[in-house]
């Protein structure tokens, strides 16, 4: 009764001259010399109408690698009927069923389809090869896994009975249908939205990111081969606006599954609100939202560790991540050395293409976040109270490049300290050593969200302190380590406050929010 519990997808090194690299670079070859058209996938059908408009790389956004179609409300509501119509059929099906498909989906993109998975990923997202291969293969992969293994212990869950009552629990699909929204910057989390609701038995409609859609349609063709019935997900390349309303006013609306902007979901909390009154149930809202995630260092931390730590938090995928440290708390003793560690290695730091696998940086995803990525940093530049100490530099020319940049501020509610950036951005505030607890309340109350976040010491009473105070202040919280890169089976992630419902990716508490359970009782 039940799916062993998986092991981490191993993480390919597409060292030089290795099998694993010169396949990787046979794929892109070959993708980027293809000019792709990409369908809807609504029922049955695979549709290539309404508006047709280019799929580009942000790292050369004159390329063209295909084109994909945008809906319209036509395509949202037959999205929403197909969904309807496969519903019976999905929900009764045992689960034994269901989770294979998912399995087998998790194989074939461990071997035939990693390569193209990793690939759509750089070219369609700019990620470098080592970032895509965690994200789209190791991730995606764990998902699928985990989840599996996760659902067959929440099935396995039952109430206590007795000779004379008989109790079960029933781990009943929602009724009605649950609506995907997807991000650009991890193809394994755009998958594993629809993909988890869709596991427990629930029917989809499922809106990934303008940015994201070459790696959607990989993902897509993966759980079609894998046998997912025509109906159970329906991806569609619709406007956002449009089409939340179109799902929010469906009385058969039954939940959101959703990572993007905070702005975004608290909309989507209002108008669920309003229309509470027309749906059947009351829907499940689970999202993951923003974040401003901080780094404080001790007085007692290495140096060396706090230099990476802070590098790969905030540079690793140009800092477009929710995770990413964007800002952080380091005592005025430490700053010397730690910035002789952290600069030396900036230099090194390559930026330009996804196909030269030398480059550590590259494009941010479009032109919207490049102006507003650069708008931050001349903020810095033009201000009295803060300092451009690195990087600073863009240009848009070919792609959408900005240097990885590193403010110094003597403000620790700088403009940078506290909003949520995402992109290659660092803000740094020295405080001073004998203000270890006030710059962690700081910490604590100068942002409203509360993703992730790392305190760097090796003092025992320190490390303590800090997780103490910052209780509420991160979901995810690292210890001598960067706050990011969670690892499905290993870190659930996610947050609180202004960063979503901490909701458990990679969890079986996710997991839970995707059934309405039946208790029933019998007496003999
Ligand atoms: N799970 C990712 C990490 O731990 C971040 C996800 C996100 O950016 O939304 O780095």
């Amino acid at each position: 009764f039940n799916v062993p519990t998986p092991k981490n997808e191993p993480i390919l090194g597409y060292a030089p001259n290795s099998k694993e690299r010169v396949s990787l670079k046979a794929k892109l070859a070959e993708m980027k010399s293809q000019v792709i058209e990409v369908p809807m996938f609504i029922g049955s059908e695979e549709l290539k109408e309404g508006k047709k408009l280019p799929l580009t790389s942000p790292h050369d956004h004159q390329h063209v690698l295909g084109y994909y179609y945008e809906g319209d409300a036509s395509h949202v509501n037959k999205a929403i009927d197909s969904s309807l119509a496969a519903r019976e059929k999905w929900a009764n099906m045992s689960w034994e069923h269901r989770v294979s498909i998912f399995l087998k989906a998790a194989d074939l993109s461990a071997s035939k389809y990693r390569m193209e998975l990793n690939a759509a990923t750089m070219l369609g997202q700019s990620k470098n090869a080592f970032q895509a291969e965690i994200d789209s293969a190791c991730e995606w992969i764990d998902f699928l896994r985990f989840n599996a293994h996760f659902a067959t212990q929440i099935y396995a869950q039952q109430p206590e009975s007795s000779e004379y009552v008989w109790n079960r629990s029933e781990y009943r699909p929602l009724e009605g249908f649950v609506f995907a929204v997807t991000p650009f910057n991890f193809t394994a989390i755009a998958g594993n939205l629809p993909a988890s609701a869709a596991l427990m038995g629930n029917v989809v409609v499922w809106k990934p990111s303008p940015t994201q859609i070459y790696s959607a349609y990989v993902l897509m063709k993966i759980l079609k081969e894998a046998g997912l019935p025509d109906g159970v997900i329906n991806l569609i390349y619709t406007d956002g606006p449009l089409t939340g309303d179109i799902a929010f006013r469906h009385p058969e609306f039954a939940g959101v599954h959703f990572t993007g902007s905070t702005k975004v979901f608290q909309h989507i909390w209002k108008t669920i609100g309003e229309n509470i009154h027309i749906y059947k149930s009351y829907p499940r809202i689970v999202g993951e939202t923003g974040g401003k995630d901080f780094v404080v260092a001790h007085a007692s931390a290495d140096p060396k560790a706090l230099a990476v730590g802070l590098l790969r938090g905030a540079f690793e995928f140009q800092g477009q991540k929710c995770s990413a440290a964007s800002r952080a708390y380091v005592p005025k003793s430490l700053w010397e050395s730690t910035w002789e560690y952290f600069s030396k290695d900036l230099v090194e730091l390559k930026m330009g293409s996804v196909e030269d696998f030398s480059n550590f940086v590259t494009a941010v995803i479009d032109e919207k976040a490049f102006d507003k990525i650069a708008s931050y940093i001349d903020l810095a530049k033009n201000s009295d109270t803060a300092k451009v100490i690195a990087g600073g530099s863009y240009d848009k020319s070919k792609g959408y490049f900005i240097q990885p940049t590193v403010i110094l501020t003597e403000d620790p509610k700088f403009t940078t300290m506290t909003e949520e950036i995402f992109g290659p951005v660092l803000t740094i505030y020295l405080y001073e050593d004998n203000q270890f607890e006030e710059t962690l309340h700081l910490v604590d109350t100068t942002s409203p969200y509360a993703l992730t976040g790392a305190i760097f010491s090796q003092d025992r009473y320190a490390i303590e302190l800090a997780t103490k105070k910052l209780t509420n202040a991160a979901g995810n919280f690292y210890i001598n380590d960067k706050p990011t890169g969670a690892v499905v089976g290993q870190q659930p992630f996610g947050g609180g406050r202004a960063s979503g419902t901490n909701d458990k990716a990679g969890s079986s508490l996710n997991l839970l929010r995707w059934v309405s359970p039946r208790t029933i009782k019998e007496n003999f």
